[in-house]
């Protein structure tokens, strides 16, 4: 049993040596004269304790294994102004509908974090989940870890589809981009659609507002871990327009200015990438396009993937997570077990490991003739948040909260629910 106390450097110390000696896969059992036992000496005086800080009764940490799921959970960017973006802003029936199906508001993320919380989840890192293993004969394969976590508590997985703040969400509703505060800290721009007032908030994005939440309630988190952001390429990464514009051709008289924009975007995201890592945060990739994996040509995913790097690695570093964009898998599906195709084997040749899709459960399958994991996640958003199909996502959804609880009807458009009370 693994014991953290907070504060004391000795017992911390101790703690990683019993630590290493639970991990090492040697003799379970130390000896009594193995085990290093501090040994105050009378010429130091003891620290004393700092009477300021509560004592914390020490957390034991206990295995959660391979077979025991870890739930995942997967947002779009929230919608900070619900009224515009569901009722006042010009777009189009069919867009607000849309926001409506995909996107939850920033007060019901709220409502879904202090839920899961609540419920005993913390987070936890998809790197850590499952990782790479070599065996004797140099077979790499990708393997489900032993995560040890907090007693009482259960894993859990959260990412971010999207992270781009693309054009169209700055016009409906949403925060417009993330930049380093004069504190070091994350904040999200954003410009109030009503008064065209631009200010800086850590209440009204997704991403600030996990940050605040793990502040206040340091248990909610595995390690500092927050979540996973998923990027696409073709309007630059987290409200920086950081993508070329192929069309501009080298000798276009168009392309300096065009580069020195770029550049600048550039140099402008690379220290909110670096302090979203400091701060628990990390990458996969959504494809450059948001390009459809099980239907497009090998030529179109390669030349896709290629960009990525290009574009999005290149800021972001090296990602072995993909997630499909609309959830559509090139990997033969959950039933095929080996049987993918050829763009799969492919994805997988350029690194990826980690394949998420969406699902109705946090389905996961370790590959065995591929070093490859596919995953599903759960979406809370509004077509599940209105109970789906005959209300069954109410069930699906109710170890993490009740749907019934969550939903803002007074701000969402007039379409109905199909639970019932
Ligand atoms: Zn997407």
């Amino acid at each position: 049993m693994i014991h953290f106390k907070k504060g004391t450097a000795a017992l911390l110390a101790l703690s990683l040596l019993f630590s290493l000696a639970a991990c090492g896969g040697g003799d379970p059992v130390p000896t009594t004269s193995a085990t290093p036992q501090p040994v105050p000496t009378q010429s130091e005086e003891p620290e004393p304790e700092d009477s300021t800080e509560p004592t914390m009764p020490p957390v034991p940490l206990v295995p959660w294994g391979p077979d025991q799921v870890v739930e995942h959970l997967f947002f779009h960017p929230v919608i900070a102004y619900p009224q515009w973006a569901f009722h006042d802003c010009p777009s189009s029936q069919s867009q607000k509908e849309g926001l409506d199906d995909w996107m939850v508001t920033v007060e019901e993320y709220n409502k879904i974090l202090q839920s899961v919380y609540e419920k005993n989840y913390i987070l936890v890192s998809m790197n850590d989940v499952w990782s790479e293993v070599t065996d004797e004969n140099g077979v790499a394969r990708m393997q489900r870890n032993t995560l040890m976590i907090p007693q009482g508590k259960k894993p859990l997985i959260i990412s971010f589809d999207d992270t781009n703040y693309y054009d169209y969400m700055l016009e409906e509703g949403f925060t417009s981009k993330l930049v380093l505060g004069s504190d070091g800290e994350i904040w999200a721009e954003c410009t109030d659609p009503y008064t065209q007032e631009t200010f800086l908030t850590q209440d009204l994005d997704a991403i600030t507002i996990l940050d605040k939440f793990v502040r206040e309630h340091p248990d909610f988190s595995l390690n500092g871990v927050k979540g996973c952001l998923s990027l696409t390429g073709y309007q630059g990464i987290l409200g920086y327009r950081t993508q070329n514009d192929i069309d501009i051709g080298e000798n276009d008289p168009a392309r300096p200015a065009f580069d020195a924009n770029r550049e600048k975007e550039r140099a402008a995201v690379r220290p909110i990438v670096q302090r979203l890592k400091e701060t628990g945060w990390y990458f996969g990739s959504h494809t450059w396009g948001h390009i459809n994996l099980a239907n497009s040509s090998m030529e179109r995913i390669q030349r896709d993937t290629r960009r990525w790097a290009e574009e999005v690695g290149s800021l972001v570093g090296e990602t072995n997570i993909l997630f499909y964009p609309h959830g559509a898998r090139p990997d033969g599906d959950h039933d095929q077990g080996e049987n993918y195709g050829e763009q799969f084997k492919w994805l997988q040749s350029q690194g990826f490991r980690i394949f998420a899709s969406v699902g109705i459960s946090s389905y996961s399958q370790v590959k065995k003739s591929i070093s490859a994991v596919i995953c599903d996640r759960l979406h809370p958003d509004g077509t599940t948040l209105r109970g789906g199909r005959n209300g069954k996502t109410l069930q699906q959804y109710i170890q993490f909260y009740d749907c019934r609880e969550i939903i803002d009807l007074e701000s969402r458009p007039n379409l109905g629910v199909t639970w019932s009370w």
